[in-house]
């Protein structure tokens, strides 16, 4: 049971840095997230909560769906052409990548509901990497910038609590 659950962890990381977002990346959106909070933020202890966040199945599941959804509508592999072409667009009503990534943030309770709204709205970093490849087209990944944004906004809600 122990190696299963390790190896989702490693398989949804893997995944993770193989769509080109890196922990560290991660990291770096959790620090903007809290530096006006506390005096000299360690990023260790910030990466410790991101990791933390990844133990848990429900963030594993969550970001293999999203990013297995980014890749078909890249893939233009879906049945519902309507719904891909709406996907591929990164459409502001469509709304779903959202609630997938409210399922993350909603395990850590409000500060990380608040912490997501945050870095979707002002795009730091590699959110901000992320949804300008998406509206070039280059890549799809309309549910991945929410994903990344919900586990950075969970591990800083973590970290806040554990103060
Ligand atoms: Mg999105």
């Amino acid at each position: 049971m122990k190696t299963k659950l390790l190896s989702l962890k490693t398989e949804a990381i893997s995944l993770l840095q193989s769509r080109g977002v890196s922990l560290d990346e991660i990291v770096d959106c959790v620090y903007f997230l809290q530096q006006e909070y506390h005096q000299n933020l360690d990023k260790k202890i910030l990466m410790e909560s991101v990791l933390s966040v990844l133990d848990k199945r429900e963030v594993q599941f969550a970001l293999m769906t999203a990013i297995e959804l980014d890749i078909m509508t890249e893939k233009k592999r879906f049945e519902n052409k309507n719904l891909e072409a709406v996907i591929a667009r990164d459409e502001g009503l469509f709304g779903t990548d959202e609630v997938l990534a409210y399922g993350i943030c909603n395990l850590y309770g409000s500060i990380a509901l608040t912490n997501f709204g945050f870095i979707d709205k002002q795009k730091f970093g590699v959110v901000a990497r992320l949804n300008e490849e998406g509206k070039k087209g280059i890549k799809c990944h309309t549910f991945l910038d929410d994903m990344v944004g919900a586990i950075a906004a969970a591990a800083a809600s973590r970290f806040a609590h554990s103060l």
